[in-house]
């Protein structure tokens, strides 16, 4: 039987208004995360009658919406955040996109979304790296932040799954997300991110909505970052609002919550689990309670704790802070070794520094 690829044609439509080459060397030389965009996006559109057609690469623009488009409504929105790198041989890559793909495909399939095609996903990517290759920029941090996107773009009012979507891919130079220190992070105790049989294990913007006066409120408490417990009993710990959470025991142990439906499932989160088992850690996957990880680090028993995402790929936590009490790490200002060793690791298999033994590496140009 021949199996049939989903793949499009897409129609390549260079901008006529590029940034000139000078001005664009100054906008990547030192961006802020997520305030500049390359002059193309990637542009798919659904529809029930039709599938997934009209496949494009064109200039970057605003989107002409429908003021009764269901996303507008009723959130029906997804996305997907990846990065491309340029490795010191020159070529770019991505890392594991079809993970993407794949995670991207299970959001949809929990906001009932249109399903899209990995093949389709991950040609829109290449297609707007290659268009855009002159702005992935070059050195330690830096990379190219991809940004897939799906709305539902049907104009009604009906509460229903919609029956056209728009899928989009744009695209950001940026540098390290946050500075090399620790982060500090509150534990909140008034606001939970997902609960059993919602919809905390799909990419959905919805999500980042509900987070953000939690975040707010751990501002307001002098701290970066925002770590969520359970919403059963706000025992166990969660995730924080963008990033997963991992912990190192003193008996060698990365522990980290495990993959229950509340948790989004970190591309990054499973990467460090495979690179510690490397380097010959223990890894559990198993409920972490907040009052043992308090215990813990007072006694010494947990030694170091981070957070994992493409953005910051490793972000070592200092302390973990709640209404009582407080829970430091090391020094609490000093990211701990193993923290670094596997940050360190990853970054360079994703700038071909190091051999890419797990075959994670997916090349552009
Ligand atoms: C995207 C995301 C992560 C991290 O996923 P990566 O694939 O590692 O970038 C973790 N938690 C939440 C809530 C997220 O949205």
């Amino acid at each position: 039987m021949v199996s049939e690829s989903a793949a499009l044609h897409f129609n390549i439509e260079p901008t006529s208004n590029p940034t000139p080459a000078d001005h664009r060397a100054d906008l990547i030389a030192n961006p802020a995360f997520g305030r500049i965009f390359t002059d193309h996006m990637a542009v798919v559109k659904y529809s029930e009658s039709r599938g997934w057609h009209d496949a494009r690469i064109t200039a970057r623009k605003p989107i002409p919406l429908d003021p009764a488009a269901s996303v507008l409504h009723y959130a029906q929105e997804i996305f997907e955040g990846m990065k491309a790198y340029r490795t010191g041989n020159g070529s770019i890559v991505t890392f594991r996109p079809e993970e993407n793909a794949k995670r991207f495909r299970a959001s949809a399939a929990r906001m009932a979304m249109a399903d899209l095609p990995q093949e389709i996903f991950i040609q829109a990517v290449d297609e707007l790296v290659k268009i855009d290759r002159d702005w992935v920029p070059e050195g330690e941090g830096k990379s190219l932040y991809l940004r897939p996107f799906m709305i539902a773009t049907e104009a009604f009012l009906g509460v229903k799954p919609a029956s056209e979507y728009l899928f989009v891919v744009i695209a950001c130079p940026v540098g390290a997300y946050f500075g090399s220190g620790c982060v500090s992070v509150w534990v909140s105790e008034d606001y939970t991110r997902a609960a059993p049989g919602g919809t905390g294990a799909a990419k959905c913007g919805g999500n980042y909505a509900a987070s953000l006066v939690a975040q707010r409120d751990s501002q307001s408490h002098g701290c970066d970052q925002v770590l969520f417990l359970d919403s059963r009993e706000q025992r166990f710990v969660e995730e924080m609002g963008g990033m997963n959470v991992m912990f190192l025991r003193d008996d060698n142990t990365l522990v980290t919550p495990p993959l229950t439906g509340t948790i989004l499932p970190g591309i990054t989160r499973d990467a460090i689990l495979q690179l510690a088992r490397d380097r010959g850690l223990k890894i559990e996957q198993t409920p972490i309670e907040i009052d043992e990880v308090f215990a813990g680090a007072a006694s010494g028993r947990y030694t170091e704790a981070f957070a994992c995402g493409t953005a910051a790929v490793i972000s070592p936590i200092g302390s973990l802070r709640r209404r009582e009490g407080e829970a430091v790490f090391g020094d609490g200002k000093t990211p701990g070794d193993v923290s670094l060793g596997l940050k360190r690791t990853l970054t360079e298999i994703q700038s071909g520094k190091t051999n890419d033994v797990h075959g994670w590496i997916h090349s552009i140009v």
